[in-house]
């Protein structure tokens, strides 16, 4: 059985006209003699609004009902998905993920799939069906519906295409691929014709939103080859394969960068063993995401400032917390909003030398103010001012020949 998993995302299911072109694209692939497993997110636009009515009900809507509430929206989805192929005389059907079931551990709000019971799924493709199941949900030990994380859909699809051992799997968007940067920031950005795990890994966790990064982490574990390609324009799209898969003599694949980033400096802490651990250790218990972190060189052994990054919509709290810590002190505390994290990701710059001299050359000549820097094998991040943003991935993308 030649099986093939496609994945659609919100806007490629955004309008009743959008899921007639996802219905004629599975249509082609039944033509081929394909078995097809069908995943779908919710409707564009839907997951946000859902998210938005739980924050009106109530200041502390539950995690478990939030899991409800926003995974209904891949149910209308898919059962529109399934409707429409009904009426192009398919034998298809919706399966919400506790259905089938598809079962996660973990945390609501975050989980993820441990298994999955095929039986359905495989006699229903043998009657010649075309399953259609909601993407980015599933249930726990405890029959309670879950979610996987924004974006998790890409997690169901690739996970789907392990369980099922499938020959291809396949994320429709609304993009033709993986660019060498979003397009919809930076116009002359390149599509990647191929690109490692590790790479798409890390262009996913510095900002890269068209692929979720723990989906990549389980196509990489399971060494699922992962196509991405657009609903709406047919052409080739991006490979995300495994290293040994790819010839490349790129230095810099891709350049990722984020929004909606805050800095934090604490002036003059008092300099003792055990103090960065009292500053992040209540942000932490409050789940705030401490990012990029640097602490100077105290001059006098005495004081010290330190740094960090934080998303600006935990600005408020990381205020109140580090304020009503009575375990440290300092002298002055002072907030930046409106900074952007610029990481260049490679495997190449394993190999080449001088590569963090000349990103910081090619911002240096833009007059661009590097304020953190922090590198690891395959990226180097900085962070500047949010305006520059544009003005550096385009410097960038000259520096690294990234338009050839
Ligand atoms: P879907 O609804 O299909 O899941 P997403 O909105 O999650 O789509 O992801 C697609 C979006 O990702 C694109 O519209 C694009 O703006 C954004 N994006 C961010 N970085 C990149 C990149 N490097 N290459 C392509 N798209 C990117
Ligand atoms: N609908 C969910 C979200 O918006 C899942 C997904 O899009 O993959 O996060
Ligand atoms: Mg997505």
């Amino acid at each position: 059985m030649k099986l093939v998993v496609l994945k659609f995302g919100g806007t490629s299911v955004g309008t009743i006209k959008k899921i007639e072109k996802v219905a004629d694209i599975i249509k082609k692939f039944k033509k081929k003699k394909y078995s097809v497993i069908v995943v779908s997110s919710a409707m564009s636009g839907v997951t946000n609004t859902l998210i938005k009515k739980s924050k009106e009900i109530c200041e502390n809507f539950s995690e478990a009902e939030y899991d409800v509430l926003v995974s209904s929206g891949e149910q209308v989805a898919c059962s529109l998905i399934a409707g429409r192929l009904q009426h192009l005389g398919f034998n298809s059907r919706s399966w919400l993920a506790w259905q089938i079931p598809i079962l996660t551990s973990g945390p609501h709000k975050n989980s993820r799939i441990i298994k999955i019971n095929k039986n359905k799924i495989i006699n229903f493709l043998k009657d010649d069906g075309i399953p259609v199941i909601t993407g980015f949900q599933g249930i726990n030990t405890v029959n309670r519906v879950t979610t996987l994380g924004r974006g998790g859909s890409d997690a169901s699809a690739i996970l789907i295409a392990k369980f099922f051992d499938a020959e291809k799997c396949i994320i429709y968007t609304d993009v033709e691929g993986v660019y060498t940067t979003d397009p919809n920031k930076l116009k002359k950005a390149k599509k990647i014709s191929v690109i490692s795990y590790e790479e798409m890994l890390e262009m996913a966790s510095l900002g890269a939103k068209i692929m979720q990064p723990v989906s990549i982490q389980d196509a990489r574990l399971n060494r699922i080859d992962v196509y991405v390609r657009s609903s709406f324009v047919k052409k080739s799209g991006t490979l995300i394969t495994k290293k040994s898969n790819i010839i490349n003599n790129k230095i810099i694949t891709g350049i990722s960068s984020t929004q909606n980033d805050s800095k934090v400096t604490l002036i003059g802490v008092k300099d003792k063993p055990g103090v960065a651990a009292a500053i992040f250790k209540p942000l932490s218990k409050n789940l705030i995401n401490v990012d990029m972190v640097v602490q100077n060189i105290s001059p006098n052994g005495k004081e010290t400032d330190l740094t960090f990054t934080i998303k600006t919509e935990d600005l408020g709290r990381t205020k109140k917390i580090i304020k009503d810590n009575r375990h440290i002190n300092f002298r002055k505390l002072s907030f930046e909003k409106g900074v952007s994290k610029i990481s260049i990701i490679g495997v190449g710059m394993v190999t080449t030398p001088g590569v963090t001299f000349r990103m910081f050359q090619a911002l240096a000549h833009k007059k661009i103010n590097i304020k953190v820097i922090s590198t690891s094998e395959i990226k180097i991040s900085v962070l500047i001012d949010k305006k520059n943003t544009k003005k550096a991935l385009e410097v960038l993308h000259k520096e690294f020949k990234l338009y050839k």
